[in-house]
């Protein structure tokens, strides 16, 4: 069977700790490969090897990292399929879903190789009589990811990508479960002309991530993933002095006015609910038509388009809608959740607790569900499901509808299905949660605009890529000079404002 490795030093490293996980093909349901989980020593040399290299990368002009950027994206673009075969093979996601968490990734490094914009800093002339004032942007020197299974490409990209533009090393620990394609990106990235050692790929469990949180020389540590891990590592990595944002769990409410499209709202709903298998961040899980009639009238559409998902793994092309869940652990959870739904009282109006695949039973498949008449105060309304399972909430009115998304702990992204404009207005202006659609359901900005949620999705003060991604990754450093022939007083003991 194949054993993974870290990469260290610009190139693959087993591991010596003697841990393992197994990396699992979630469609057939085989271990298909060992992965080494990183022991303390094995963190400790990879940040000691990122902290020796991070000083001639930072050294370098930030138009010679963009350029290493820009070969990044055109190998990116050569191995697309092999990337993606991977990537589906390990995450059970389809081909083009494959494509899309690479492209998505992509986007943010196009928009980093024009980092030397974002690293200009500020320079105010004459801020007092011969006194000029600047601020730099500098590197935090060795940064840190920790990444969630559900986008292995995208998510990683988006964290080592700004972090090498600013002039950091970076340490990427990738999700156990599909840790790949993140060591595919670091090789294609030595290959684009990274130096060695400025991006070290160090693959672990949990004792990994608290060698990094309390790493001292680490001074600033992203994180995505569920919301209980994010205030984790939130709270130790603030604890041992770093800068940490952290990007929680989601429940994203979707709601249909009376005078939505119907058709475009039903179509909406499919896409976001059960694409990827549910297994997105910005997935809809949620759906919330407004007034009985077009409760009744948005169900008669949903059920015909649910029940005829295709399922299957990705090797069926075309056939296939989405694939399967990522682990065995990850379908019971669903199912149990499922249960609960019953047994609570919500109506199953699709049920997909049955689906067997010809030549695949033991993969991780589960079949598209519906949920209609779910309250508020049931387990599969409050609670991240993270499959194909979409819950109908009816509401009375706007104002309950709206109530019901601002009342929920998450607040990731949420959108409204409306024809009338002051309700999407009024909508965007008082929802509390981070990314709004209207007429768009999964509404994920792009790398230029800044991604992130409110409420219990995220722990931190600053969003993912865009502009913010550069603060993140930068410390200000403010210089005030002043020349000897400014210099006309003697020596001032009272504290001087500029006028
Ligand atoms: P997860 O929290 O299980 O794992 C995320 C990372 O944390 C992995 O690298 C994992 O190895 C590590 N980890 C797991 N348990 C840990 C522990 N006890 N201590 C320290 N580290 C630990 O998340 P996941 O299942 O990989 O990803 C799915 C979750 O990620 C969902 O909740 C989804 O909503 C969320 N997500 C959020 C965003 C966002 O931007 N808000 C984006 C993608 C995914």
């Amino acid at each position: 069977m194949e054993e993974l490795s870290h990469f260290i030093d610009g190139r693959r490293v087993s591991g010596e700790s003697g841990r393992f996980s197994d990396v699992f093909n979630p469609a057939t349901g085989e271990v298909q490969a060992r992965l080494p989980l990183a022991s303390v020593d094995e963190v400790d040399a990879a940040v000691r090897g990122a902290a020796k290299a991070q000083a001639g990368w930072a050294a370098a002009n930030p138009q010679r990292r963009g350029r290493v950027l820009m070969e990044f994206v055109r190998l990116l673009q050569r191995d697309m399929d092999s990337l993606a075969e991977a990537l589906s093979r390990e995450h059970g996601k389809t081909l083009p879903d494959a494509k899309g968490d690479i492209q998505r990734g992509l986007e943010v490094v196009e928009f980093c190789i024009g980092a030397p914009h974002l690293l200009k800093g500020e320079y105010t002339s004459s801020a007092g009589t011969g006194i000029d004032m600047y601020s730099l942007r500098q590197p935090v020197g060795v940064a840190a990811g920790i990444t969630p299974f559900n986008f292995p490409a995208m998510i990683p990209m988006w964290k080592f990508a700004p972090a090498l533009a600013c002039g950091n090393a970076f340490i990427l620990k990738p999700s156990e479960r599909d840790p790949s394609v993140p060591l595919m990106l670091a090789e294609l990235l030595l290959e684009a002309g990274l130096p060695e050692g400025v991006l070290q790929v160090v693959n672990g469990d949990k004792i990994a991530v608290d060698a990094i949180l309390q790493h001292p020389d680490i001074g600033a540590a992203g994180f995505v993933g569920s919301t209980p891990i994010a205030e984790y590592v939130f709270a130790q990595g603030a604890a041992h002095g770093k800068r940490v944002q952290c990007f929680g769990g989601a429940k994203n409410h979707m709601i249909v006015m009376p005078d939505a499209d119907l058709d475009q709202a039903a179509d909406a709903l499919v896409g976001s609910g059960y694409g990827a298998a549910g297994e997105r961040c910005m997935a809809v899980s949620v759906a919330v038509p407004v007034g009985e009639k077009t409760a009744d009238a948005l169900i008669e559409r949903l059920v015909p388009r649910v029940e005829s998902l295709k399922v299957g793994p990705y090797t069926a092309g075309e056939d296939v809608d989405y694939g399967p869940l990522v682990t065995s652990a990850a379908k019971e959870r669903v199912l149990g959740l499922v249960e609960s739904g019953l047994r609570q009282g919500a109506e199953l109006c699709v049920d997909g607790r049955n689906l067997r695949i010809q030549g695949y039973e033991n993969g991780f498949f589960v079949g598209p569900h519906l949920f209609d008449h779910v309250k508020s105060d049931m387990d599969i309304y409050k609670t991240e499901i993270f499959g194909p399972v979409l819950s109908t909430v009816r509401a009375d009115s706007y104002e309950q509808a709206i109530k019901l998304a601002m009342d929920h702990e998450y607040g990731n992204g949420v959108a409204i299905f409306t024809r009338d404009g002051d309700t999407a207005r009024d909508f965007a202006e008082r929802v509390n949660v981070g990314m709004i659609g209207v007429n768009v359901p999964i509404p994920v900005p792009l790398a230029y605009h800044t991604f992130g949620g409110w409420k219990k999705s995220v722990f931190g003060d600053l969003n993912q890529h865009g502009p913010d991604a550069f603060r993140f990754y930068t410390r200000t450093k403010t210089v005030t000079s002043r020349w000897p022939s400014g210099i006309k007083e003697g020596a001032i003991l009272n504290f001087q404002s500029v006028d």
